[in-house]
């Protein structure tokens, strides 16, 4: 469950190595990540922070608010499904979209794919994405693949760029039909 949670973002795994997360412990993990996806969202929404300054943040105030805070501040937003980050937010019932995305790295030259959420935990990454275009929502199309974990060039909204194989599998991606 917990290499589940991890694989799904849903827990950090440093944070409870060794733990076994219980039925209770999991709906605790996800309102956390609820407060966690849903001060973002605010920050970036309503104060105009940018979205790869969110995070930071977000770690020092989601043990900080209140239920009631947290239920205004999405409320205030329109109850947002995802976070900038495009990581989807748990309902405050405890339900949250679990599916398992593919990266950019796992796409063959030709395919077409729309940017659904990257890592969040690097402010300098999210940058370097936001600098090519690679946003979610994005649609991305991989025009070449290097082999040896070479670059992958991808068209970016009509431009292309290349980027290390590495930065493709922290970009999680929705294929689309050809
Ligand atoms: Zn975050």
């Amino acid at each position: 469950m917990v290499q589940r949670l991890v694989r799904l973002g849903l827990v950090r795994s440093e944070r409870y190595r060794g733990a076994r997360l219980t039925a209770a412990g999991r709906s605790a993990a996800l309102q956390l990540i609820r407060r966690h996806r849903i001060i973002e969202s605010y920050l970036v929404e309503r104060l105009g922070f940018g979205w790869e300054d969110v995070h930071d943040e977000a770690e020092r105030l989601e043990h900080a608010a209140s239920d009631d805070l947290i239920a205004r501040m999405a409320e205030a937003i329109g109850n947002p499904t995802a976070d900038p980050h495009g990581a989807p937010i748990p309902t405050a019932s405890g339900e949250v979209d679990e599916t398992r995305l593919q990266s950019i790295a796992d796409l063959a030259e030709g395919a077409v794919a729309a940017v659904v959420r990257m890592s969040d935990r690097d402010p300098e990454f999210l940058r370097y994405l936001d600098g090519l275009g690679i946003r979610p929502g994005a649609s991305v199309r991989v025009l070449e693949r290097a082999p040896f974990a070479g670059p992958v060039t991808l068209e970016v909204d009509g431009v292309r760029h290349a980027i290390g194989t590495s930065a493709a599998a922290m970009v999680y991606i929705r294929r689309n039909r050809r």
